[in-house]
């Protein structure tokens, strides 16, 4: 038997940053009190009207350029029957026949090169509600805040081969999103959602294998899992003579497996219909030209910029632009203190640093853009010494101060005080005759000693650069 290729098609959720639900003026936030963010409208009651909320149309109109996609001038509102108890309507509100976006494309980098994966379509519809399930009382309980905040479908051709190149596309449409500031994309909270469709056959078979899908998953690593363990489980079953069954399946962390969740003999007769209440939308060129000239400054462009404008290697680029809250924190301190360079240096090193040994996070975070560019400037004209950097940004995390009050506390400030540093180095080098002795028979290396002495006795009072001077003046006797 040949080697089994796998075939894989995405559907993905995301949920539009709005203030207000896509139907009524709910607020859209995440979290709250279970069931203080519903109406009437969003509850499903009898005889309410739902009104479209027009900022969620111009936002999926942007992830649609985003991708490339034709955005179409006539789109209308179909209803999607099922009943289950996160859905008080007993429909939701969504697009068939006639979605906002079509035929689109996203280009992903993968170890074997670039690749193009086409996108078929992006409607908008609205998100269910949530069932929590209380161990404790035995109950399921229903928590309806969730019900009509703005939800958009991107569903891909099956293009991908791999689990990489899922990851890879799932990471870009993060950034394009993010960056297009429709969706913020935090999959620990559900705001963006991944379906997967999995089949495999031989590699050139002209009909794809029998698909599984996997539900709802909230973790780019979680996708990447799931997908390995389906090549696996669906691989055992045909090398076996078997046949996979078309099932929707659901993926446990714990385990790293999938299981089965309904087969398809479930599956929805969904019945859907013009929704009566909600008129078409008609785009006319001129909004859709100025939905598109509304879009920031996307992740490409930035990366782009920084390389051409700032001379940034393309790593650190890809680096910085990864994550847009840091990227905007980067922007936002080279509005006070304009020098990219020095700036990324910083941001790159002690920053991330921090971040990525949990320190800080960008949710909450204790020191301002401003505060950092301050600190990086002192450290660029010798006001501190940049080895203090650590020290300083550590308390500015731990305390919410300004470097300059925490310099001043800690007499961190560079004094231009040649006396100081002549007397503290000759104290180290009366101290330390052997080394001397080293260094003056030509033992270069020593040097480094002495400035690690140096450093540490005059705690960033003095620039590495007249301690250096000092040291070499006093070390030749
Ligand atoms: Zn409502």
């Amino acid at each position: 038997m040949a080697r089994l290729y796998p075939t894989i098609g995405l559907e993905i959720h995301a949920e539009l940053l709005t203030k207000s639900k896509v139907f009524c003026t709910c607020s859209a936030e995440f979290g709250g009190d279970p069931n203080s963010r519903c109406c009437p409208v969003c509850s499903g009651l009898p005889g309410t009207l739902p009104i479209l909320n027009h900022t969620a149309v111009e936002y999926i109109v942007k992830a649609g350029y985003t991708m490339n996609c034709e955005i179409s001038r006539f789109t209308k509102w179909d209803r999607k029957n099922y009943f289950y108890p996160d859905l008080p309507k007993a429909y939701q509100i969504s697009q068939m026949p006639r979605p906002v976006c079509l035929n689109g494309h996203v280009d992903i980098k993968t170890s074997e090169g670039d690749k193009r994966i086409r996108i078929n379509r992006i409607h908008l519809e609205e998100d269910a509600g949530k069932l929590v399930h209380d161990d404790y009382s035995k109950a399921t309980l229903a928590d309806y805040n969730r019900c009509g905040i703005p939800l958009i479908e991107i569903v891909t051709e099956p293009d991908f081969h791999s689990a990489e190149e899922v990851m890879a596309f799932i990471e870009k449409i993060r950034l394009l999103l993010k960056y297009a500031e429709v969706c913020d994309c935090k999959m620990e909270q559900g705001s963006l959602r991944c379906d997967v469709n999995i089949s495999l056959a031989e590699k050139d078979a002209e009909k794809l294998g029998t698909r599984a899908e996997i539900k709802n998953l909230n973790s780019v690593k979680a996708v990447g899992r799931a997908i390995e363990y389906e090549i696996y489980r669906q691989t055992e079953i045909l090398e076996a003579g078997g046949e996979v069954v078309q099932e929707t399946r659901r993926f446990s962390d714990s385990t790293g497996e999938t299981s089965t969740l309904r087969s398809k003999e479930d599956a929805h007769d969904y019945r859907y219909f013009p929704d009566p209440d909600i008129p078409p939308i008609i785009f006319t060129e001129e909004e859709l030209e100025a939905i598109r000239e509304s879009l920031p400054e996307m992740a490409e462009d930035r990366k782009n910029r920084y390389m051409n404008d700032y001379g940034f290697k393309e790593i650190d680029a890809d680096t910085l632009i990864a994550d847009k809250d840091i990227c905007d924190f980067f922007e936002n301190a080279l509005k006070v203190y304009n020098n990219p360079k020095t700036v990324l240096n910083f941001m790159l090193g002690e920053f991330m640093r921090r971040i990525n040994l949990g320190e800080m996070s960008m949710d909450n975070l204790e020191v301002t853009p401003e505060q950092v560019a301050n600190l990086v400037k002192y450290g660029d004209t010798d006001k501190i010494n940049k080895n203090n950097y650590k020290n300083i940004f550590k308390e500015m995390l731990e305390t919410g101060k300004t470097p300059e009050a925490i310099c001043d506390e800690n007499d961190y400030w560079v004094k231009e005080d040649n006396d100081l540093l002549e007397k503290v180095i000759g104290e180290i080098i009366a101290n330390n005759p052997g080394p001397v002795e080293q260094y003056r028979a030509g033992e270069q290396k020593v040097f480094g000693f002495f400035m690690g002495q140096a450093n540490k006795a005059l705690k960033g009072q003095a620039t590495p650069n007249a301690i250096r001077e000092m040291l070499e003046k006093k070390l030749k006797g």
